[in-house]
């Protein structure tokens, strides 16, 4: 196997410091190209974490590898520096850039050379964290235009949730939107929170990668690999119910992230940081599976608690550990 790093982009900064996207490429032989992208916006680390733990699958077996696995794990460097979700210099969203231009501003420079980079891949895997404010499952989420192509490729991710989600025109110049458009497939992975990198999430999502890279000949089939045990649900905008605070408050959970729950179930409540008053229950609005959970307590009247799959059904319950 044959390991190597290189620059995709380097410009030079205002005080001659220089601005440069990395990218390390394991090659083990002639198989497809895939890639593992992350870092878009500066304050998920999530990705940051897969990309280590791909790196040392590989490192430690060298002779598993077909074809080539390609890691960019920090697209936004400016922005992971400095601990912000958008382009500093520019107060832009990357992710809202794509698929840039070689000879525009800063930002589409940026997104340009991503692009290029991952031309004729496979499979690409950008990776996002949620927020600070929201745990997530670790799910994909796909644009229903490219669900027939894209959902047989996620299905064996290892991932807990699917969700199908309808167009939206602001999703378009995001970088799965620009490459699936492109003919390269790409899956968008959203996991745990913001600034914060939850080890056990990094583990199902390598397991999920390694057995859907085996898949498309990417890995040697008699590769030991550990088992993926993760079976996704599968949500779209009609199954995914919103809980949104009815008060400003303390939100306080009383039940797990990921927990089959029943409707009108007690889900935790909201308290005055004043008195002794409980201000607000929450309860399950449908039977089904939290798969957003609040980790940031402070809420105010709209703020967002939680996201349930509705299941409808005691089968889906099942779903969950
Ligand atoms: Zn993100």
């Amino acid at each position: 196997m044959e390991i190597r790093q290189d620059e995709i982009l380097s410009l030079e900064l205002p005080y001659r410091e220089r601005l440069t996207l990395r990218r390390t490429i394991y090659r083990g032989g002639d198989g497809p190209r895939v890639a593992v992208v992350s870092g878009i916006h500066g304050d998920e680390l999530e990705g940051l974490y897969v990309a280590h733990r791909v790196a040392r699958w590989l490192e430690a077996h060298p002779t598993a590898l077909r074809g080539q696995v390609e890691l960019l794990p920090a697209v936004n460097p400016l922005g992971l520096d400095t601990l912000e979700r958008g382009l500093p210099t520019h107060d832009v969203d990357l992710n809202r850039n794509f698929p840039g231009h070689a000879d525009g501003l800063l930002p589409q420079r940026l997104t340009d050379a991503v692009m290029t980079a991952l031309a004729g891949a496979a499979l690409v895997v950008d990776i996002h964290a949620s927020n600070i404010y929201l745990r997530e499952i670790p799910q994909i989420r796909i644009n229903q235009c490219f669900a027939p192509d894209l959902v047989p490729l996620a299905r064996p991710m290892n991932m807990d949730v699917i969700w199908l989600h309808e167009a939206a025109t602001v999703l378009e110049a995001t970088l799965a939107h620009s490459l699936n458009q492109r003919g390269v497939s790409c899956l968008v992975a959203e996991l745990g929170v913001g600034m914060r990198v939850t080890p056990a999430y990094g583990e199902q999502m390598l397991r999920g990668l390694l057995a859907t890279w085996q898949g498309l000949g990417v890995i040697a089939l008699d590769a030991p690999l550990a088992p993926c045990d993760h079976r996704p649900l599968v949500a779209t905008d009609a199954n995914v119910r919103y809980l949104n605070a009815s008060t400003s408050g303390l939100f306080v959970p009383t039940v797990e992230h990921w927990t089959a729950v029943r409707k009108d179930a007690p889900l935790g409540h909201i308290v005055s940081p004043f008195g002794g008053a409980v201000l607000a229950e929450v309860t399950a609005p449908a039977d089904g599976v939290l798969f957003t959970l609040r980790e940031y307590p402070l809420v105010y009247e709209g703020s967002l608690m939680a996201r349930i799959v509705a299941t409808g059904d005691p089968a889906g319950k099942e779903a969950a550990p």
